[in-house]
This record gives structure tokens, C-alpha cells and sequence, in this order.
């Protein structure tokens, strides 16, 4: 297992940013390897049916990084680039966030090797039907809770919840999260991301000594993320003055009309041709002075490269790593922005997710006023004992992030002690 995983580039990054916060904690040796490797790698051929008769097996992988604070919580994805040692990175990070909001989990991620936008309905219906049927023996409210990621949605979701349901013999809700709220899905979980990325951002601003109602932002990315960022970063006051998605980018230094480019991007799909804006280099509107610039897109945007140009006084990391280990450490010289990590700033999804499954636990449905203040409840706490450790310790958010988590999982493998 150990060379398969170190062999794989993402994982070996995962592995080397552990060792050096494993290092500022001077995590024992034992200890160490012990939150480092994944409890469990599962790995499933799945063979479906396709539309034309014929039969095609797919390779499917689901790493449960470790359960010694509660069952896994990840996304499943569906893409023709998923691979082992990724997913196991990605289970790797979801630890970590899962333990800096305090929630009762280890991390787990999976997917299966597909084309999903090649494949039928029914083929996705089938094909995700019989990988639920091989994962039974490793899977459970108690055990794996699973949630859509790339390519996977809610529909995924009900197919799985209706496949384990059946097996049981009995509606069993807390099987995965982001369901429909047919099923007994979350009010607030599609918001959930976005608004924690707005709130931690505002936050932020206070921290500064900024008013939202003087501030500016520029939010990359207008799907999920992006656009509930954007929504309610306006409604705190904040003029959102650039804004990009794959389409390019728009910009109006008077503010952008948020509600109309929300009703604009969902009839158009893209945000490209928005009236009465400017159009600009979707690179160089992420250089433009702002107080909070929030990529919400992609991975590796903000790189060695443009880092040193940023002109931006708040980075809400809204996309899972939009910043390369080279961008951060120009970013932790340059000491003029005040970074919120990616696994504090977008953990408003898994957060709300974990409320899902403690709704259906209980068999209790919370209103979305509640699930949206118990969020923020949580991400405040979050957010003020990294911004407390990095300030005593004279470390970045990011280290004092990832510390904190690893520190309390670490704490709890020492309580329950090594069996046998
Ligand atoms: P999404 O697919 O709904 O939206 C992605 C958006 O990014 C789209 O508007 C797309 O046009 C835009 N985009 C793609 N490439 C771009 C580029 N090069 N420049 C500018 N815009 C680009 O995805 P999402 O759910 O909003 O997720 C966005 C990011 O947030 C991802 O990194 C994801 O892993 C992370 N994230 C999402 C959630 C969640 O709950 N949705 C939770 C945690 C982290």
C-alpha cells in the first residue's frame, strides 16, 4: 500500500504537507503513521448492462481513511480519471476537515472510472445500483456515508439510498447525504457551501477591521459555490465587482447586479454577454484590487506565477486547493492577505451534510433557518480557533488549519489507546 499511495503525485503532496504539520506537532512516531495510511482501501469491479446488450465491468475504488472518531464522510465521484491514490488523498484531506469542524467522522472519498456524460440514464442507474450492492459489506450509517461529488448528484444519491434500503428491508435515510428532500434531504445543504464561503469571508473583513457594506469582492467560478458566495456576499452589502466562470470573466467597478446575473446564468447557463458590465482577461480580473477574492472554480489557479500580483486583502478559498504550495509561501511573505484555507472556508457543504445525517438519525426535520444558524454557530468556532493558534504559534492559517485537525485526531487515537 505505502508505495502504490507514495507513487501517486496527489497523494505523495497530501503525505508531504502531513509530514510537516506531523512535524510542528512532533507527532511521535507511532501516532504518525498512524493517522498518515487509510484504514481501508476497497477496490470493486462493477459490471453493468449497457443499453446495447453487451456487458462492461468498471473499476471502483472507495478509501476510508480512518474510523476512529466516527464513520467516514466523502463524495463519490463519477469521471474517467479517477484513480486510487487520488481518492485516497482526497480522504486524507477530508479527515482533516471533518476534525477542524469538530464533526463525528474520519474521512472517506470514492468513484468509479466512467464517462458519465456518455452514459444513458438507465446505464448510470445500473451502474451505480450494482456498486452499492458490492460496497454492502463495507458500508453504513455507522460505517461510510457517502455524498455526490464531480459527476454524481442527488439522483445518485436516492439510487443508492433506495439500493441499500431494499437490501435492509426499511427506509434508511442516513445512508448518505445530499438526498432530495423528498427523501429526507437537508433544507440548506445546496446554499451551505457558498454561504459559509460569504460568511467566513465576512468574518474575515471584521477581523480587518473592514465593513462589508465599504467592501469589494471578485468571485471566480458562478456555479454551486460561486454563485450562493456571491448571493450572499451581496447580502451583507459587499459590491461583487468581477465575477468569471468557464464562459470569461465580467466586471462593473459600480457592482454587479447579483439577483439578475443569477436569473441570467440560469436560463444562459454561462455568464458570457451579461448586460451592462465590462468584459475582461478572466486571468488578469483575478490581479485586480479587491477586499476579498474568492476563487470558487478550480484547483491550482492561484500559482507562483500571479501570486506575487494579488491585490486583494481577504483569500476565501472557496474551490478545494485553488492555491499551490509555491503561490503560499510567496502569499506567507508577502503578509498582507489574510488567507481562509480551503478546509475551513468551504466546510459549510460537509457541515451541513453531517446535519442531514443527524436529521435522519432522529427521523426530525430542521428548518433551513436552523440548519443555516447552526452552521454559522460551527464555522465561527472553527474559524476563531484557527485564527487564535496561528496568532500564538506565529503561523499561517493554513498550518494552524491543518494542525488543529491533525492534532485532534492524533488525540483521539491516543485516548482509545492500540488494540490488541
Ligand atoms: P460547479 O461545477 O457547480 O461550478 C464550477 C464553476 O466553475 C462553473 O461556473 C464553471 O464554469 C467554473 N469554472 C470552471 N473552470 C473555470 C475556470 N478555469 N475559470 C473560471 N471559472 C471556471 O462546482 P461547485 O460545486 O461550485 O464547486 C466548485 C469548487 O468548490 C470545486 O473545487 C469543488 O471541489 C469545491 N467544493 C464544492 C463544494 C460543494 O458543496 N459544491 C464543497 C466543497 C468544495
Amino acid at each position: 500500500m505505502r508505495e502504490e499511495l507514495l507513487n501517486n503525485p496527489v497523494f505523495a503532496m497530501a503525505a508531504e504537507q502531513f509530514d510537516l504539520v506531523a512535524d510542528f506537532l512532533d507527532l511521535s512516531p507511532s501516532i504518525r503513521e498512524r493517522c498518515k495510511w487509510p484504514k481501508r482501501m476497497i477496490s470493486v469491479s462493477v459490471p453493468v448492462r449497457l443499453d446495447n446488450g453487451e456487458t462492461e465491468i468498471f473499476f471502483a475504488h472507495r478509501i476510508q481513511h480512518h474510523l476512529t472518531r466516527g464513520p467516514v464522510k466523502g463524495g463519490l465521484r463519477y469521471h474517467p480519471d479517477v484513480d486510487r491514490g487520488e481518492v485516497a488523498a482526497l480522504a486524507m484531506w477530508m479527515n482533516w476537515k471533518c476534525a477542524l469542524l469538530d464533526l463525528p467522522y474520519g474521512g472517506g472519498k470514492g468513484g468509479i472510472r466512467c464517462q458519465p456524460n456518455n452514459m444513458s440514464e438507465g446505464e448510470l442507474e445500473r451502474m451505480t445500483r450494482r456498486f452499492t450492492m458490492e460496497m454492502i459489506p463495507f458500508i453504513g450509517p455507522e460505517i461510510d456515508v457517502m455524498a455526490p461529488d464531480m459527476g454524481t448528484n442527488e439522483q445518485t444519491m436516492a439510487w443508492i439510498t433506495d439500493t441499500y434500503s431494499t437490501h435492509s428491508g426499511h427506509l434508511v435515510p442516513s445512508i448518505v447525504t445530499g438526498k432530495p428532500l423528498t427523501l429526507q434531504g437537508s433544507a440548506g445543504r445546496t446554499r451551505a457551501t457558498g454561504h459559509g464561503v460569504a460568511f467566513m469571508a465576512s468574518t474575515s473583513l471584521g477581523k480587518l477591521g473592514i465593513d462589508t457594506r465599504e467592501a469589494t469582492a471578485i468571485i471566480q467560478g458562478f456555479g454551486n459555490v460561486g454563485q450562493y458566495a456571491a448571493s450572499t456576499l451581496a447580502s451583507y452589502g459587499v459590491k461583487v465587482i468581477g465575477v468569471s466562470d468557464v464562459s470569461g470573466a465580467i466586471w462593473n467597478p459600480g457592482g454587479i447586479d447579483v439577483p439578475k446575473l443569477l436569473k441570467y446564468a440560469k436560463k444562459e447557463k454561462f455568464i458570457k454577454d451579461f448586460p451592462g458590465v465590462e468584459t475582461i482577461d478572466p486571468g488578469e480580473m483575478l490581479l485586480r484590487e479587491c477586499d476579498i477574492l474568492a476563487p470558487c472554480a478550480v484547483g491550482h489557479v492561484i500559482t507562483g506565477k500571479n501570486a506575487g500580483s494579488l491585490k486583494c486583502k481577504v483569500l476565501a478559498e472557496g474551490a478545494n486547493g485553488p492555491t499551490t504550495p509555491e503561490a503560499d509561501r510567496i502569499i506567507e511573505q508577502r503578509s498582507d492577505i489574510f488567507v481562509i484555507p480551503d478546509i475551513l472556508c468551504n466546510a459549510g457543504g460537509v457541515t451541513v451534510s453531517y446535519f442531514e445525517w443527524v436529521q435522519n438519525l432522529q427521523r426530525f426535520q430542521w428548518t433551513e433557518r436552523e440548519v443555516i444558524t447552526k452552521l454559522e454557530t460551527k464555522l465561527h468556532s472553527a474559524f476563531e480557533q484557527v485564527f487564535a493558534f496561528a496568532a500564538k504559534n506565529k503561523i499561517s492559517n493554513r498550518m494552524a488549519a491543518q494542525a488543529l485537525a491533525i492534532k485532534t485526531v492524533a488525540e483521539a487515537k491516543i485516548s482509545r489507546g492500540l488494540f490488541p
